[in-house]
């Protein structure tokens, strides 16, 4: 297992962390199945794996509610006399929080069921321009710095799904940030804050923990023809899985790859490629970008988020309604693009708020007919996520 720094914390981590938002499941996905769950912590720790990342809701039963992954995992680490021996990483339910207060009583809440006095991560979760901006007014840096002045988290951090701008805005506004939890994968390197938040990080020495190394599995399921067609002519023969772990495992500015696994099996071979590390060739670094050219030929419109048309007057985040909408074509899979579209963009964001007032009209450089394009992904997405 390749071991790299966590940028400034003095915390050695492994390339593969362990998330905990996919964990096998029993009774028709009601309930974490722990027998099975405790096999595959016990497997990856002892074959190296030193962080285990998780978070409030996940495994809850509705987006947003309080999950089980973190009890779980805390009954996990006490049973087995684990806790020293991994970082825990969980995150602060930031849509959640309407008090300062509540900053306090979720933490309290979290290391309860984690059964520990500390996190040695604690990340403000999916932080988006909106959560950041309510946060902040909440005082979240007085909580921050607090925890940090008790021990009660050791390194503080939040996980960003926004643009470059908006994660360079928030890094500058406090300096006692030491992780950054950003995606990607090859897909995904002009995706939100993409390559150059990694660039940013590595800069500024803040560790950089990434997400969806798989793009929620579907880098290695339902492979299309055509993709498969180019992977033959690799120099290096690779399952769909090694590309995806090897291209950001060879990355210098990822320090930890977090991988939802499901199963011992995944387990397994998650830990075997990060085990067995092998270099991208310059030539196999060019059709992993024929790979994902070929991927994003499949995309609803031509939307290159230039940003030209925004800000919408009336806020239509029209940037991020077309990239969720051209990310389900892409992946083939619409219910994964709309729990982020009904997650990341607020109500009166979303495409069924444009009110075709054409003020937007002739703007933009793929000459695509905006409200025309929002009224495809009104849609295809409907009006709530239970449509899915
Ligand atoms: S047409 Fe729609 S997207 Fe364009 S500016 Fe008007 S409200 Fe915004
Ligand atoms: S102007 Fe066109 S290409 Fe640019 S962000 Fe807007 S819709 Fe996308």
């Amino acid at each position: 297992m390749l071991y790299r720094q966590l940028g400034k914390t003095k915390e050695k981590v492994s390339i593969l962390g362990f998330g905990a938002m996919r964990l096998p499941t029993i009774k028709n996905n009601a309930d974490v199945d722990e027998e099975e769950t405790f096999r595959m912590l016990d497997y990856g720790i002892t074959h190296g794996i030193n962080l285990i990342d998780t978070a409030y809701p996940y495994h809850g039963k509705k987006l947003g509610d309080r999950g089980k992954s973190e009890a779980v995992i805390g009954r996990f680490l006490d049973e087995n006399s684990y806790r020293d021996d991994v970082l825990i990483s969980t995150k602060s339910p930031s849509w959640l929080i309407e008090k300062e207060s509540e900053f306090e009583y979720y933490l309290n809440q979290q290391l309860k069921s984690l059964k520990t006095d500390y996190a040695d991560i604690y990340l403000l979760h999916s932080l988006t321009e909106r959560e950041w901006k309510k946060v902040h007014e909440l005082n979240v840096l007085d909580f921050l710095d607090d925890c940090l002045e008790s021990g009660r988290v050791k390194h503080v951090g939040f996980s960003a799904h926004t643009e470059i701008d908006y994660v360079i805005e928030i890094i500058d506004e406090y300096p006692k940030w030491e992780v950054v939890l950003t995606q990607m994968n090859y897909l995904d390197e002009y995706y939100q804050s993409g390559v150059m938040g990694l660039d940013y990080l590595k800069g500024q020495n803040i560790g950089s923990m990434v997400m969806e190394p798989l793009r929620g599995g579907r880098l290695v399921e339902n492979i299309p023809e055509s993709v498969q067609n180019l992977w033959n002519q690799a120099e290096v023969k690779r399952t769909p899985l090694q590309w995806a772990f090897q291209y950001l495992f060879n990355r210098d500015d990822v320090d930890c790859v977090l991988s939802g696994m499901s199963s011992l099996e995944q387990v397994k071979e998650n830990v075997e490629i990060a085990s067995a590390i092998d270099k991208i060739s310059d030539y196999d670094q060019e059709l992993i970008r024929e790979v994902a050219r070929e991927y994003r030929s499949f995309i609803g419109n031509e939307c290159t988020r230039c940003g030209y048309c925004m800000p919408c007057p009336h806020g239509v985040d029209i940037i991020n309604c077309f990239a969720e909408y051209n990310i389900a074509h892409m992946m083939n899979n619409p219910k994964a693009s709309a729990m982020q579209y009904f997650s990341l963009i607020g109500d009166e964001s979303r495409a069924d708020s444009c009110i075709r007032c054409m003020e937007c009209e002739n703007i933009c450089p793929q000459m695509l007919n905006i409200p025309e394009e929002l009224e495809k992904v009104s849609e295809y997405f409907g009006d709530e996520f239970d449509h899915f």
